[in-house]
């Protein structure tokens, strides 16, 4: 399998990430793909995917992070970026959920941010990953602006929330989505209206991609403990239940889903 989304270069790692990133390949992940948030995070993801084999970076910054950049940040991301191990841009998007302690980036900032990065990915011909959380309407409207020009596949929506609606217009315009641990738990998430079951009942496992978001949204049992790259296997257990295959079947479409994004 392969975990599409993690943070290791974030501080959880710092002390025992050869460990992590061995259980991981133990475990039968192939892959993993760590996600850069800010310009400096950025270059961190760089560093490490130069590090370990298995690892791959995607470089961008988020969206908790469009108010704090410098002038020239695009060109460094586009230095960043053109390293061999860098597979796509992300994660990018919109985020109009509050955040520490009621803090939510203007949304003009926002905007401008992402649509900065899409027109970097576009000049790159490198695929998103897409970061949206209660700014679906208007991540699909600046989207939608670009179609004629995206890659095929685009990209995909990363930690997949939202809609059916919403779902309908992501795969509409060629994205694939990502589920993570948060698939196994009770009830909705703050602000959510459609079980996390419900979508990916709908998704076509052509276009699931499997994630872990480590080192957040750990998986049942193992909540409230760190999440890692291994549990991506979870996830994928998860899936096998939630659309009555097995993992053999989940790990065999989403393994190949992601390298054709990623073009690995
Ligand atoms: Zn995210
Ligand atoms: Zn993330």
């Amino acid at each position: 399998m392969i975990d599409a989304h993690c943070h290791l270069n974030f501080p959880q790692f710092q002390k025992d990430l050869d460990e992590v990133i061995k259980r991981a390949l133990d475990a039968g992940v192939e892959k993993i793909m760590n996600v850069g948030t800010s310009i400096e995070e950025s270059r961190k993801v760089v560093e490490l995917a130069k590090k370990y084999e298995n690892l791959y970076a995607i470089v961008g910054v988020h969206p908790h992070d469009a108010d704090r950049l410098e002038k020239n940040w695009i060109l460094e991301l586009e230095k960043i970026a053109k390293n061999e191990k860098v597979l796509g841009i992300g994660e990018v998007g919109l985020d109009y959920f509050q955040h520490e302690m009621g803090k939510v980036v203007d949304r003009k900032i926002q905007k401008d941010v992402f649509v900065k990065q899409i027109e970097l990915s576009l000049k790159l011909k490198l695929p998103l990953q897409i970061h949206s959380r209660k700014a679906n309407g208007d991540i699909i409207d600046i989207l939608k602006s670009y179609k004629i020009e995206f890659l095929n596949p685009p990209g995909m929506f990363h930690c997949f929330a939202g809609n059916i609606d919403y779902l309908k217009n992501a795969l509409g315009l060629g994205f694939y989505v990502g589920f993570d641990g948060n698939i196994t738990y009770e009830g909705l998430a703050p602000g959510e209206n459609t079980a996390l079951s419900d979508l990916l009942e709908y998704a076509p496992i052509d276009r699931i991609v499997t994630e872990t978001d480590a080192p957040f949204l750990t998986p049942e049992p193992k909540r409230g403990s760190r999440n890692e790259p291994s549990y991506v296997i979870i996830v994928g257990n998860s899936i096998a239940k939630i659309k009555h295959t097995s993992l053999e079947k989940v790990d065999d479409v989403t393994t190949k889903n992601i390298k054709k994004i990623f073009d690995i």
